[in-house]
């Protein structure tokens, strides 16, 4: 099938089944449940297990390829400090443009939330962020792969990646194999992506369904902030960036990588996406196969924008609702951890909301108030995502463009 094909494909899937969402939403729970236990949830499942199935061993291969194909370790270096800087600044932007919108539309005072039983609540341990940083060296690469340790995975293939680089003629059969490794993959992306509007068609309706339109009502004005945050940072950041920094068509830009928004929009999860997200940026974007392969699993691991404005607003929203005001040193603080946080969070659906208990018990917020966004999380978390692996990709657009254009820094 043609991508564009595909892509319009799983747009009227996506629309379907929001409407078939909404429209179950009336349906009584005895038609519902099973429906959704025996049809929407498992073909969603399937739908993203069968994209799982590819994400480690794709991850390994191309981060291999890719460091191997910047070849020096100082070129390795260049690439690497610009891309965690370019991470880590519109990371810290995004937070603020979440606060800030939070500030002004003040969702936390839009209406009148009952506070008094969300004791239910306890969150879910966060990984200490410390430990996270010194365990990014594995002591075992081979439980890393088997348990899907992305940061490990990345750490271990940028070594062999170096090493092949280093060894050049003598590792030519194993770099070949990476590579024949690599077409394999990337022939099964397109042929798990065929699945992709029936898996997004039921990951939507089952979405909404569960949400409810009672708990979307409610929520309205913190749904929106955060949905204009994102809007925000996908159209002027993003855009900026593109346009002065890689020089390049943030029109253009947004055209090609469409069709891989629709995939993260539908699993939610960055990971999940990464196959698609790194093919159209390399096929429709043109973006160089040995920056694409290192700069967006990295970005699908610890680059996430949308969390981070998500973090951002939820913050200030549940701050406003105990009315407990937070200082200036607090709100620089909410920068310092929901960055933090947001690099922490695994690109998996719903682990923003587990790592804002971090960012909410730094500052002192209580992390219960986590239990009244918590019904309407699923419909962000698609949203946001696709804003996660967009910073992703702009970053290695931007990259590739200021390479081929011999752009430099002053
Ligand atoms: N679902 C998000 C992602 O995979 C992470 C999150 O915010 O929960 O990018």
């Amino acid at each position: 099938m043609k991508a564009k094909n595909l892509t319009r494909n799983i747009l009227i899937a996506l629309v379907a089944g929001a409407v078939v969402g909404m429209a179950l939403t009336f349906a009584p729970e005895s038609f519902f449940g099973p429906l959704d236990k025996y049809v929407l949830d498992p073909v969603g499942q399937i739908f993203i297990n069968l994209i799982m199935m590819l994400v480690v061993p794709l991850v390994f291969v191309s981060i291999v390829l890719g460091t191997a194909g910047l070849g020096d370790p100082a070129k390795l270096g260049k690439i690497g400090i610009s891309t965690i800087s370019f991470f880590l600044a519109t990371t810290a932007i995004a937070i603020t443009l979440g606060l800030t919108l939070a500030y002004l539309v003040k969702p936390g005072k839009a209406g009148i939330f009952d506070t008094s039983n969300l004791g239910d609540y306890t969150p879910s341990e966060a990984p200490p962020i410390m430990e996270t940083l010194i365990n990014i060296i594995p002591e075992n690469p081979i439980a890393a792969l088997s348990a899907g340790e992305m940061l490990q995975i990345i750490a271990f293939a940028i070594f062999i990646g170096i090493a092949l680089a280093y060894l050049n003629n003598k590792t030519k059969g194993i770099y070949n194999l990476f590579e024949q490794a690599n077409d394999i993959l990337g022939w099964l992306v397109m042929l798990v992506m065929r699945f992709a509007p029936y898996g997004a068609f039921a990951l939507i309706a089952s979405a909404i369904a569960s949400a409810g339109l009672d708990a979307v009502g409610s929520m309205l004005s913190y749904l929106l902030t955060v949905i204009a945050g994102l809007i925000l940072h996908a159209f002027i950041i993003y855009s900026l960036a593109i346009w002065l920094l890689g020089r390049g068509n943030p029109i253009t830009f947004y055209k090609g990588f469409f069709p891989a928004m629709t995939v993260a929009f539908s699993t939610s999860s960055s990971n999940a996406a990464l196959p698609v997200s790194m093919k159209t940026a390399q096929d429709t974007l043109g973006v160089k196969k040995e920056i694409s392969s290192f700069v967006q699993p990295l970005g699908a691991t610890i680059n996430m924008d949308g969390t981070a404005i998500m973090q951002a607003v939820a913050t200030v929203f549940i701050a406003q609702v105990y009315n407990l005001p937070l200082t200036m040193t607090e709100l620089l603080m909410i920068v310092l951890v929901a960055t933090l946080a947001s690099v922490g969070t695994a690109g998996v659906p719903g682990v923003g909301l587990i790592m804002l208990a971090m960012v909410l018990n730094q500052v002192g917020l209580p992390v219960e108030g986590i239990a009244l966004i918590i019904g309407i999380d699923r419909i962000l978390d698609m949203l946001r995502t696709s804003l996660n692996i967009t910073g992703d990709a702009a970053c290695a657009y931007i990259l590739s463009e200021r390479e081929k254009r011999k752009i430099t820094s002053k």
